[in-house]
């Protein structure tokens, strides 16, 4: 049959281009990939017998092997696992068939152009970085559903040819013909040291013909046949007992598993026995992973989960909620059927209780991890707090288990804070816990309704993450005490005295002409009320929630998200000890309809606009208004 030729992909052929043409420091790693490969496809093969009983016919013995033949400088990885057929091939080998191909190439174009290239070794590089070492591949695979075999053979520009051969049993041989410069692939060694060091948790065993060390004479006078010993460690990580695991492994295989090339902040590592029985290793993320974000929620995530053995889930999402969701790792259990279907998954009372616990346990450490690495713990926090946020939001059960181990920004420290720091270090205060929420925290260190909570040395939360509004309103108190916001209308850090309360009063009365006009004259439909407020240090007025009303930046957040929600009335405060609050109640006396008063009267509902990050509608007003101030100062 004669040879056909096929294209790349137009994207693949990119992708090969750059890898080939990127001096490339860690190529290296282009065995990890195919030995991981391997490893998929035998995953693959004993899944598919789990259902079709004669699959796997009397080859049940899975391995890889690595061969090397010095005299062809060829190295092969061969597996005895799924294989493909000719439609598999084209699919998966002459394309890349992966979703995030096109931000794969944007981001491998990047590191390029920055020279980065170790970031380029950090990319789940597949199949094809195999080109970076060798000057052609052949891929002879058999699928086990097949019963012919096929090479596929290419050079890596731009094309490949693809027809049918022999082949002996199930599964694929990766041929390499390495490239000049690429030699030392030949060494025994040095593949053993490869393997060694980014593949011994593979859990299939890796198999090498043992090295024999004589010269070459004493071989030919002596041939001795050579048997296969395997390299690897097979026992899972998970599987060992924690104290036969050193702390590089459980990073080395965090790496693996996460596809972070950083460490990790914490790992999980338990075997529970009881009602249902299950080991598992998990990992807390430090760094944000370029590679695999998992903050995006879109992602897939969750835990491998493994059944008697066998992988049956790359992420199985049923065993950690979505709040979790930069928590990596695997699960094992026995406590599930082999045969058990994604849908049987969805709504398992097994997975449930094992879920629960993972829960619980991965809390646990997070409250642990705080005190013992609080730099880690910062950084980590960073980069996920606002994920663990979406917990107290959706798990009404768990909210107070996951306040504690969130930390905050506030008006006292220069250094996040946990809920139980605020608490402790405000104990001879106020039973209550304060918070302002805004857009950022210069914003809402602007706001005048701080200056009663700074006189009095009073913590703020300074709450300025967007999940913040959603999950403050729905955590409502912690360990019993009330959350409250600091433009609640019942805010007051020290009662009155009764001389004050009585000065109060009658300015009150003094002022509740104007105060009603000035109601008027912005708006009964935007304002419901006017009132004063002494404690607004140097602001003219300040804008507040009527209580149990929404707030602004909730309003705008569900506006955004396409909700019809009514505009909410807000109370301007006015703050009595301010001059051109005084001023103003001069100009009322005087004459009720004074230009001036008017003019104060939206200068200062704009001011109030502004100091809570609000948007004017008209800002030419406020700017005419405030060069007139202007001109004022400068006489
Ligand atoms: P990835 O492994 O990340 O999907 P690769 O480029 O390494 O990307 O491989 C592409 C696909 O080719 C794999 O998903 C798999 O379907 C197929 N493949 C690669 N190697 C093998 C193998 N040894 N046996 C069977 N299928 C393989």
């Amino acid at each position: 049959m004669a040879k056909k030729q096929h294209n790349f992909e137009a994207e693949t052929g990119r992708i090969l281009e750059l890898l080939t043409h990127s001096i490339y420091s860690n190529k290296e790693i282009f065995l990890r990939e195919l030995v991981s490969n391997a490893s998929d496809a035998i995953d693959k093969a004993r899944l598919k017998a789990l259902t079709d009983t004669t699959f796997l016919g009397d080859d049940t013995n899975f391995e890889i092997r690595v061969e090397i033949d010095k005299e062809a400088k060829t190295l092969s990885i061969i597996d005895n696992g799924i294989g493909m057929t000719q439609e598999e091939i084209h699919k998966h080998i002459g394309t890349i068939a992966k979703s995030g191909t096109k931000e794969f190439l944007e981001k491998l174009e990047k590191a390029k152009e920055g020279g980065d290239h170790n970031l380029i070794g950090q990319f789940g590089v597949g199949f094809y970085s195999a080109f970076m070492v060798a000057e052609s591949i052949d891929v002879i695979t058999r699928s086990g559903l097949d019963t012919k075999a096929h090479i596929w053979s290419s050079d890596g520009k731009s094309s490949y040819e693809l027809e049918e051969t022999e082949k002996e049993g199930r599964g694929t041989k990766i041929l390499l013909h390495l490239s000049e410069g690429n030699h030392e692939l030949l060494e025994d060694w040095k593949i053993r040291e490869l393997i060694k060091k980014y593949s011994n948790y593979t859990r299939v065993p890796i198999m090498m013909l043992e090295n024999d060390t004589r010269s070459d004479e004493e071989k030919k006078k002596e041939p001795k046949e050579r048997s296969w010993e395997q390299v690897n460690e097979t026992q899972p990580i998970w599987k060992k007992s924690k104290s036969s695991v050193k702390a590089d492994e459980y990073k080395e295989f965090y790496q693996q598993v996460s596809m972070d090339f950083n460490a990790p902040l914490g790992h999980i590592h338990s075997s529970i026995e009881g009602k249902v029985s299950y080991t598992s290793l998990l990992f807390i993320p430090e760094q944000t992973n370029a590679f695999s974000d998992m903050r995006d929620p879109a992602k897939e995530y969750g835990p491998k989960l493994y059944v008697q053995s066998v992988l049956i889930l790359d992420h199985a999402k049923e065993l950690l909620p979505v709040w979790l969701r930069f928590v990596s790792g695997v699960v094992e259990t026995t406590d599930l059927p082999l045969n058990i279907s994604r849908e049987m998954l969805q709504s398992n009372a097994t997975l449930e209780t094992i879920k629960k616990s993972l829960i619980k346990k991965i809390l646990g450490e997070l409250k642990k991890l705080r005190v013992k690495n609080p730099e880690g713990y910062k950084t980590f926090f960073e980069n996920y707090g606002s994920i663990l946020k979406e917990g107290v939001y959706y798990e009404h059960d768990l909210k107070q288990e996951i306040a504690e181990v969130l930390e905050f920004d506030t008006l006292l420290w220069d250094k996040k804070i946990s809920l139980d720091e605020y608490l402790e270090a405000q104990k001879d205060k106020e039973k209550t816990i304060y918070y302002i929420t805004g857009k950022s925290r210069a914003e809402v260190l602007a706001s005048p309704y701080l200056a009663q909570f700074r006189e009095n040395n009073t913590d703020v939360l300074l709450l300025t993450d967007a999940i913040d509004e959603w999950m403050i309103g729905v955590l409502d108190e912690y360990k019993t005490v009330k959350l409250k916001a600091i433009t609640a209308s019942d805010v007051k850090l020290k009662e009155e005295t009764p001389e004050e309360k009585k000065k109060a009063e009658t300015t009150e009365k003094q002022y509740k002409d104007m105060l009603e006009l000035i109601k008027n004259t912005i708006g009964t439909e935007k304002i419901e009320k006017v009132e004063l407020n002494p404690n607004l240090w140097d602001a003219l007025g300040a804008l507040k929630t009527p209580d149990g009303a929404m707030n602004p930046q909730m309003e705008k957040m569900m506006k955004a998200m396409g909700q019809a929600v009514p505009e909410t009335k807000r109370i301007l405060e006015l703050n009595p000890n301010n001059k051109l609050v005084k001023a103003m109640q001069k100009e009322f006396k005087a004459d009720i309809k004074s230009k001036k008063l008017k003019d104060l009267t939206s200068y200062a509902y704009m001011q109030a606009i502004l100091l809570e990050g609000g948007e004017l509608e008209n800002i030419a007003d406020f700017v005419g208004m405030t060069n007139k101030f202007a001109g004022e100062y400068l006489k």
